[in-house]
């Protein structure tokens, strides 16, 4: 028999019906252990990765409550905040109080700078109970009176380590200095760094801790190699190995938006359905990227680490490292994209010497060395062949051969330009 139902959190049938249809057998663990807490208003400090059904453990209760209080929202005073680094992320949370609330009569809105602010303005003037903002827009708004945060019940910071690493500490803080006192405040966050620790402290009130972050676990679970390969030939060899039939949908990570931009325009013109998704792209074109990635227009998406954190995509076969990150913690998140909801991923970091240093520290942090992937390059072999370190060995890897040959997708040589 199972016990672990979300009725038996103290959901209601309402909710629990919404989750049955969506296909949510059972609580993942930090639902199990934020759920019950949250129902009794407890404030909750919830460390832990993307991927580990976060959304679902704030917005249930959340809803549940403020439905349970129902009152009307007044006009431009909403009862609920949630704060997101990223606009995309905003809209995924969005997303998902609006599926969880389906049966519920509360109102929703998200808002986020990089568009024009008159259509969240008249949504906010007609009164929401549950608001999703990025710090930017909403103090913008704010200074501007079209919303109140004075009634304001419950905060949630999502991704409160990203939040701060994009700037936003003080616009937090001038945020949360416009809420009531008396709130229910969580934080969420992947990472623990100090000043995440002191703003937990600053607003928090008697926090249940919940840590789920099964970082170990996540990362064996996931099939890591490591391809050496000089920087100036791992375009060559991203193309290869995205021809790979095995790569059904993949996320190609870069670590600048130039490089990302850069990346994209010679995969399209391998032919390669490619997107670019970063800091630099407006609103629109980012939610483009993504609308193509996740219905299979573009089966390769090429992201930032910033533009990609949180993003729920699902069903990614391959995550690529075209450089390996400066943080060997970014490098966990990168991969925890890959493999998610049971099914085992694969990671594949392209290594240039100059990298090796970043290699060792990741491998510090993950206590293994992922083996070396070897891909044969048939274009740059002469040129190469006397840098005998690297590439040019036959590869132990039997699936480039078949993808070179058998591949599903229409194959482009890279076109050369004509002397
Ligand atoms: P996080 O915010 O921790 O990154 P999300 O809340 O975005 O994680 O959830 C990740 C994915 O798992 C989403 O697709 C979500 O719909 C799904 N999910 C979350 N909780 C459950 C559950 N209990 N059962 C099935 N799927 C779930
Ligand atoms: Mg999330």
């Amino acid at each position: 028999m199972n016990q672990n139902t979300f009725e038996s959190l103290g959901l209601r049938r309402n909710l629990c019906r919404v989750l049955d249809d969506m296909g949510y057998l059972e609580p993942t663990p930090i639902q199990t252990q934020a759920i019950p807490a949250l129902l009794q208003a407890k404030d909750l400090l919830g460390v832990a990765q993307t991927g580990t059904g976060k959304t679902a453990a704030f917005a249930l209760p959340l809803l549940q409550l403020l439905d349970e209080n129902n009152v009307s929202p007044h006009p431009r005073q909403p009862r609920a905040l949630i704060l997101a680094p990223t606009r995309e992320l905003a809209l995924q949370i969005h997303g998902e109080f609006s599926a969880f609330g389906r049966d519920l009569k509360l109102r929703h809105a998200v808002i986020f700078g990089g568009v024009g602010q008159s259509p969240q303005v008249r949504r906010l003037l007609k009164g929401v109970d549950i608001l999703v903002a990025t710090p930017g827009r909403l103090l913008d708004l704010a200074a501007q009176e079209h919303v109140d945060l004075s009634l304001v019940s419950a905060l949630v910071l999502d991704e409160a380590d990203r939040l701060l690493d994009m700037g936003f500490v003080r616009d937090v803080k001038r945020i949360i200095a416009q809420t009531p006192a008396n709130r229910q405040s969580l934080l969420f966050s992947a990472t623990m760094p100090k000043e995440v620790a002191d703003l937990s402290r600053d607003i928090l009130k008697n926090p249940v801790r919940v840590d789920v972050s099964p970082k170990q676990v996540t990362v064996q679970d996931i099939e890591q190699r490591v391809v050496n390969v000089d920087n100036s030939d791992k375009q060559q060899v991203l193309e290869k190995l995205l021809h790979d039939t095995a790569v059904s949908r993949a996320i190609v990570f870069t670590r600048t938006k130039h490089g990302a931009d850069r990346v994209t325009r010679k995969l399209i013109k391998a032919g390669i359905g490619a997107e670019a998704i970063h800091g630099n792209k407006s609103q629109n074109a980012r939610q483009r990227a993504l609308d193509n990635f996740k219905t299979g227009d573009a089966w390769v998406l090429v992201a930032t680490d910033i533009a990609a954190r949180g993003i729920d995509i699902n069903a990614v076969s391959h995550v690529i490292n075209h450089e390996l990150p400066h943080e060997p913690e970014t490098y966990v998140h990168r991969i925890g994209r890959t493999g998610r909801a049971g099914s085992a991923g694969v990671a594949w970091s392209l290594v240039d010497t100059s990298e090796q240093g970043r290699l060792r520290a990741i491998e510090k942090l993950i206590k293994f060395s992922p083996r070396e992937l070897e891909v044969q390059l048939p274009y740059r072999e002469r040129e190469h062949h006397a840098s005998a370190t690297r590439g040019t060995r036959p590869n132990d890897c039997a699936r480039n051969n078949q993808a070179s040959n058998g591949s599903r997708r229409p194959r482009r040589r890279r076109r050369r330009r004509a002397a």
